[in-house]
């Protein structure tokens, strides 16, 4: 278990926008946040950007069974080779999480659930001062107090 394990810890609520999907995150504490301006986040999201809140895989897999019956999954390939596992509510159609299986077939160390998947007031977004990546493609005027990477940053978090 991850260091910040803690079993009185509930995580995270996460729900989609009709309430199909209700789960948790395994902590309450992200391992980081990044809000990303790249084409693919763009098109899943449907909006100017999307935002990520990871967490080890480990810690989220196995999906509960109740919840991964629920959940849909579209999968693609990705620049980077793997194949991303986009999982999410077959009857609003909104992203939960998203994790990424590597060439051998392992999952990648960390998977991100859906900023706007997780509950109003459970994060304190402007404490968190979360970067904006790749925001070469962003469609949006970038404000000046903003934390931009054109790419990745060398550390995201
Ligand atoms: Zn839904
Ligand atoms: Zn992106």
């Amino acid at each position: 278990m991850a260091d910040n394990a803690d079993k009185s810890d509930p995580g995270l609520p996460v729900s989609c926008e009709c309430g199909y999907i209700k789960m948790r995150t395994p902590f309450s504490k992200p391992l980081g946040t990044a809000h990303c301006h790249c084409t693919t986040c763009r098109k899943q999201s449907a909006s100017a950007f999307g935002t990520s809140v990871f967490f080890l895989s480990k810690d989220v897999f196995p999906l509960a069974t109740d919840v991964e019956t629920k959940l849909s999954v579209y999968t693609h390939p990705t620049e980077s080779g793997n194949t991303a596992h986009c999982y999410f509510c077959p009857r609003c159609g909104v992203r939960i999480l998203h994790a990424a299986l590597l060439p051998d077939g392992t999952m990648r160390e960390r998977v991100s659930f859906k900023g706007g998947a997780i509950d109003d007031g459970a994060i304190d977004w402007k404490a968190l001062n979360t970067k904006h990546i790749y925001t070469r493609s962003a469609i949006i005027k970038l404000p000046e107090e903003w934390e931009c990477y054109e790419k990745m940053p060398p550390k995201l978090y």
